[in-house]
């Protein structure tokens, strides 16, 4: 099978006035279909500016962007891509902002539509389909944002610290939610963390950027017993603490020498 998305030799540099800065360079990478895979470094090591090139909303200094097969040429409906931000539009109901994606796209009818109201349900937000974004809670509009998301059904989800603006609880909640979704719908995800265990719970690899410029320093692949279990226990496994620790030490080696 096709890997979903290919990265090779991906270099870019932002143009400012003066000087043009290196973000991200010679960044080679595979994910085949149904992987989770997780991009973790220190703040400014390029995580955003690698979406954004997988996304299509950024156009590579160097190399080659191949999804599902073709090179990339600008955004499309396979992938979807959420920000840590919800942005939902205050003046819609959670419906009206659960569709637009929908309607953007010229796909809204009446069985997307039910589609869309049956992930509200999942998401536990069927009975908020009328109400406001003003009258939900950050955790729930960060769930609106995810079905507006997935309405669209993207084979590939790309996901920019999307819990990290949450409570504890309510992230952890989050993380199940997504990551059992995703799996019953074999939807393959790319997601940007800051935090190491949300990392090695929810994802398959686990890969560790460095910075100036930034570049793969490592790949981790997580073991299968964690990897089996849904988020909230995958912390308990065997493991676990284990490869927390050794991901820790080279991201520690990583910042001392830059
Ligand atoms: P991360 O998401 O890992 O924090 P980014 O991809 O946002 O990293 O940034 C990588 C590097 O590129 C940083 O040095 C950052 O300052 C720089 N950068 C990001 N966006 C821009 C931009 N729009 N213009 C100029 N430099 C940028
Ligand atoms: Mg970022």
């Amino acid at each position: 099978m096709l890997p979903v998305v290919q990265l090779k030799g991906v270099t870019h540099a932002y143009l400012g006035d003066l000087e043009a800065s290196l973000a991200v360079e010679d960044l080679n990478l595979t994910v085949e279909k149904g992987e989770f895979v997780s991009l973790v470094g220190p703040s400014g090591c390029g995580k955003t500016t690698i979406l954004s090139i997988i996304a299509g909303l950024l156009q590579p200094s160097r190399g080659e962007v191949v999804i599902n097969g073709r090179p990339m040429n600008g955004p499309s409906p396979e992938v979807g891509y959420m920000l840590q931000q919800d942005y939902l539009f205050p003046w819609r109901s959670i419906l009206d902002n659960a569709v637009l994606g929908l309607e953007l796209t010229g796909c809204l009818n009446d069985d997307t539509k039910k589609k869309t109201l049956e992930l509200l349900q999942d998401m536990g937000l069927k009975d908020k389909a009328q109400a406001y974004p003003a009258q939900l809670s950050g955790g729930m509009r960060q769930r609106v944002a995810l079905v507006r998301t997935l309405a669209t059904d993207p084979g590939l989800l790309l996901l920019d610290e999307p819990f990290s603006a949450l409570d504890y609880q309510i992230k952890l909640q989050l993380e199940d939610l997504v990551s059992e979704t995703l799996r019953r719908r074999g939807t393959t995800a790319v997601l940007v963390t800051h935090d190491l265990s949300e990392a090695i719970a929810v994802s398959s690899r686990v890969i560790l950027l460095q910075r100036n410029p930034g570049k793969i320093r490592k790949v981790f692949p997580v073991p299968e017993v964690i990897r089996a279990a849904p988020p909230l226990y995958a912390r308990d496994q065997a493991g676990f603490a284990e490869l927390f620790h050794e991901i820790w030490q080279e991201m520690e080696s990583a910042g001392r020498e830059s």
